[in-house]
């Protein structure tokens, strides 16, 4: 059966490069009916940093990527911190030594640096000479009383092609000459990212691993890996960068995408248009659909259909997305979302009660067509809560007509002094004035609009003077009139 698994380094929150991996393995396992593994591979323990294993697995459940195995859940192949499996490393480090695949390596951090430099001087990529390779039992004793620790070095085999067949890039030949003796445990017990992600990965029984192109180039050491270890290497599948929207590759400090799926969801994206946004990135559906649920996508993902060429992020198209995810949502749940934009704002304070969610979810009701993601509700309703009008040009050209006084004081007459004003009420009050003035169609409504809300675009005319209700309607077109 299928096994795919993400393997976050808990450096920090889950990015959309990430989010991808974990979407295109947990795609795969599922419509196998396979099982999907989160493994925290929290080795390099300088880089790792206090909650982001907490925000990754936050992050995929709040997309909708949930795991069958983890940390947190548990499963048959655990632990899944690689920091808890170093007793499992050590065994398979002891059979690479004993077989004489692996040696103690005892050069300094200094010596090393020494070395790559005269490689570069000499015009050559610099590669691990294998230096401590044949040292002999006593030059090891000898060194070992120095005081010195040594790291674990493979011994990589000479004279090899060694062959990746990635279910997205075809066939990719490495040559063994051009790989170094490299790492598998650090002086102080801790593996490389090589060593522990190939023994994890096959006590797993992981059968497809789907992570980003970088690792392209790790993958011939763990396949050498997984041939001394006596293991079946599993298939690979590299996923394409995703460069930024001028085409160019993306640093984690570029500032022209939103990079992080937490930050998505502050300002109100729906997890199901960022995992239809993302899975875009790189896999192309049959057909000219693009709109997928995450059950359609199980359905219909393979990794036959993900592209070897970079993917470039639209947002343009991302907000596109959403704003049609936000449309077809429940007018409450886009309520829900808002509240928070708008208590932060100062428009609302929470708790609310009944009657004033009510009125917040008409308002939302009123914006939501418009809004590409929700905290754009604050700034959209604006006019809701200012007490005084501020008129644009547009707006003020319409004032200056001159039947507008007109129009405006036959609907302050039919105002009156009601205090309560549903649409109906309005509908009726608007073809009052039409009878009485004349005036129809933009000529009656534009003045009405333009006088109230300073704008002449606008939602609906009706649910907009009922939600700012009656004292405001009626103060805004005296304050006009005066
Ligand atoms: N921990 C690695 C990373 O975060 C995972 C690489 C892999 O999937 O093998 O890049």
């Amino acid at each position: 059966t299928v096994r795919t698994r993400y393997a976050p380094s808990p450096t920090g929150h889950l990015h959309i490069g990430g989010a991808r991996t974990a979407l295109f393995s947990y795609l795969y396992a599922k419509k196998h009916g396979g099982s999907f593994v989160v493994r925290i591979e929290d080795t390099d323990v300088e880089r790792n940093v206090a909650d982001a294993e907490q925000k990754q697995l936050a992050g995929l459940k709040w997309l909708g990527i949930d795991w069958d195995e983890s940390v947190d859940v548990g499963g048959p192949y655990g632990p899944y911190r690689s920091m808890e499996r170093l007793d499992i490393y050590k065994r398979y480090l002891d059979k690479l030594l004993e077989e004489g695949h692996a040696y103690p390596c005892y050069c300094t951090p200094e010596e090393l640096e020494r070395e790559r430099e005269a490689q570069l001087a000499r015009g050559v990529a610099p590669k691990y000479s294998g230096r401590c390779r044949h040292l002999t039992p006593e030059e090891r004793a000898k060194l070992e009383a120095e005081g010195r620790k040594p790291s674990i070095r493979f011994r990589v085999p000479e004279g090899r092609t060694i062959t990746v067949e990635d279910e997205v890039r075809g066939r990719v030949q490495f040559e063994s000459d051009g790989i170094g003796d490299f790492i598998l445990v650090r002086p102080d017990g801790r593996p490389t990212y090589n060593f522990a992600v190939t023994v994890d990965d096959a006590l797993m029984e992981i059968t497809h691993v789907v992570r980003g192109e970088e690792h392209l180039s790790n993958t011939p050491r763990q396949i050498l890996l997984y041939e001394a270890l006596g293991f079946t290497p599993p298939k690979f599948a590299h996923v394409s960068l995703i460069l930024n929207p001028e085409g160019k590759k993306m640093s984690k400090r570029d500032e022209s995408i939103i990079q992080f799926i937490d930050q998505y969801r502050e300002l109100g994206y729906l997890p199901e248009a960022l995992i239809n946004f993302i899975v875009l990135l790189g896999w192309a559906p049959e057909g000219e659909e693009e709109i997928f649920s995450k059950e359609e996508l199980i359905d219909r993902f393979s990794l036959d259909r993900v592209s070897k060429a970079p993917a470039v992020f639209d947002t343009g198209k991302l907000k596109w997305m959403n704003n049609h995810y936000i449309k077809q949502a429940p007018v409450e749940r886009i309520t829900e979302l808002a509240l928070p934009h708008l208590e932060k704002a100062g428009r609302i304070t929470l708790p609310i009660d009944e009657e004033k969610r009510t009125w917040v979810t008409r308002l939302v009701g009123l914006y939501q067509e418009q809004l590409d993601y929700v905290a754009q509700i604050v700034e959209l309703s604006e006019m809701f809560f200012r007490s005084e009008v501020t008129y644009s040009d547009e707006a003020k050209e319409v004032l200056t007509q001159e039947h507008v006084p007109e129009v405006v004081e036959a609907f302050l007459k039919q105002l009156g002094d009601v205090d309560t004003l549903t649409p109906d009420d309005i509908k009726a009050m608007l073809k009052q004035v039409q009878k009485e003035t004349g005036y129809k169609g933009k000529q009656l409504f534009m003045p009405i609009r333009a006088a109230v809300t300073g704008e002449v675009h606008g939602p609906d005319l009706r649910e907009t003077l009922s939600l700012l209700g009656p004292e405001t309607v009626r103060t805004r077109l005296q304050h006009f009139m005066e």
